[in-house]
């Protein structure tokens, strides 16, 4: 018997169970398709960045903060233990603002994140221009020396090496359909072929689908948010992360840079639409001109995880059950500290991070 049961093997799912591992558990992750370009790990763009935008409340702003810390050890033990280049670099953010509205907002962020102690920075058209000598001419920016990027798919990729390394039993090819619950705890997994499988403690890391598993004790408060993302190639990318109005850009070391992304409430639709391609690229185009001349290599779509109140659900859900999911838009930065909170929580100690605004528990605003 499993100490702990994980369902899903994405970046939440894969970074808890090598977490775990390492503590000494045996683990087993369930997966239906570990290769999926639709699971939002392998369509993500790998900005490891808590500062770009604001969030939905100040502990989710401080958890993307500490999330992308936390990669500052996570990752290069990662890189040590699999050989594999992560392509992690603090390249730091450049947004970039083109009206005097995009600027009083800038100028909001950045105050608002220096009054936390942030690094963050206002920067005039000519400073911009200076940190990335590629950008058409702008009205201002605001730049985040602290942000980085990493290659997500080879973090996937990584982790289920590190996994099997350490002695995780990955079960791909299997589809969970329920937890099971005996005398008010958990006691394992059903899966849809009527398989039960016993275990400690079971995870709940299906991302966005998540919801649709049962006795989960967060059934209804998962929807899948749609988001595109085109693959772009040229000599030149950029040299950090750039975003302005309609798109960001996260540059790879290889000459390809990837231009993301929409927001889409579309249910698992897996099409991919010339209008968001359209929109996406006149967006990066107005960002780095040169940009028209780039080739478009790939076109694809993931399904990110997203709850009413745009916070994650981390925490039990009955004796024996933990969810780990509704990372939405930050489940790249936050894999790392999600997977040290399910280890924590697992082995009886206190979280890391204080928990109560991620309860699964918790009452969401009517969808
Ligand atoms: C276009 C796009 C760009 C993004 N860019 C960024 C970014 O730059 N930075 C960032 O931090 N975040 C980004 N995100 C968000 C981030 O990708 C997600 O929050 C994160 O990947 C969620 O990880 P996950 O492991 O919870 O879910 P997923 O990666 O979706 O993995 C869930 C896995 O569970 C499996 N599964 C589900 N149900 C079952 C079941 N019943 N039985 C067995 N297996 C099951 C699925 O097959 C899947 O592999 C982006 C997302 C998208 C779509």
């Amino acid at each position: 018997m499993a100490d702990a049961l994980i369902i899903g093997g994405g970046a939440i799912g894969l970074a808890s169970a090598w977490t775990l591992a390492k503590h000494g558990l045996a683990v087993t992750v369930l997966e239906r398709d570990v290769g999926s370009v639709h699971a939002a790990s392998r369509a993500a763009a790998g900005m490891l960045s808590a500062q770009l935008e604001s969030h939905p409340s100040e502990a989710m702003a401080a958890l993307c903060l500490r999330g992308r810390e936390r990669h500052a050890t996570f990752l290069p033990e990662l890189a040590e233990a699999t050989g594999a280049d992560l392509e992690y670099r603090t390249v730091g953010a450049l947004r970039v603002a083109f009206s005097d509205e995009d600027a009083a907002n800038l100028i909001d962020l950045v105050e608002a994140q220096r009054a936390r102690g942030w690094e963050a920075r206002i920067v005039s058209s000519a400073e911009a221009r200076d940190l990335e000598p590629s950008l058409s001419a702008c009205h201002s920016g605001a730049f985040f020396p602290g942000e980085a990027v990493v290659e997500p798919n080879r973090v996937v990729d990584a982790l289920v090496r590190a996994c099997i390394e350490r002695g995780v039993t990955l079960r791909t090819g299997v589809l969970a359909a329920q937890v099971l619950h005996a005398g008010g705890r958990a006691t394992g997994v059903l899966l849809h072929n009527g398989d039960r499988l016993a275990a400690g403690h079971v995870i709940v890391a299906g991302g966005a689908w998540s919801a649709s598993l049962e006795g989960t004790g967060i059934e209804g408060k998962l929807r899948p948010i749609r988001g595109q993302m085109l693959e772009l190639r040229h000599a030149r990318t950029p040299s950090r992360l750039v975003e302005g109005p309609g798109a960001y850009l996260s540059p790879r070391t290889d000459g390809r840079m990837l231009v993301g992304s929409t927001l889409e409430d579309v249910g698992f639709e897996r099409a991919v639409t010339v209008g968001a391609a359209t929109q996406l690229l006149n967006a990066a185009v107005r960002l780095l001109p040169h940009l028209a001349e780039a080739t478009l290599a790939a076109h694809w779509c993931g399904f990110r995880p997203a709850t009413r109140d745009g916070l994650p659900l981390l925490g039990a859900t009955s004796t024996g059950a933990l969810a780990a999911t509704g990372h939405h838009r930050n489940g790249i930065v936050l894999s790392a500290i999600t997977a040290d909170i399910v280890t924590a929580l697992v082995t009886g100690k206190s979280s890391p991070v204080e928990l109560t605004p991620f309860a699964p528990g918790r009452v969401l605003p009517l969808g």
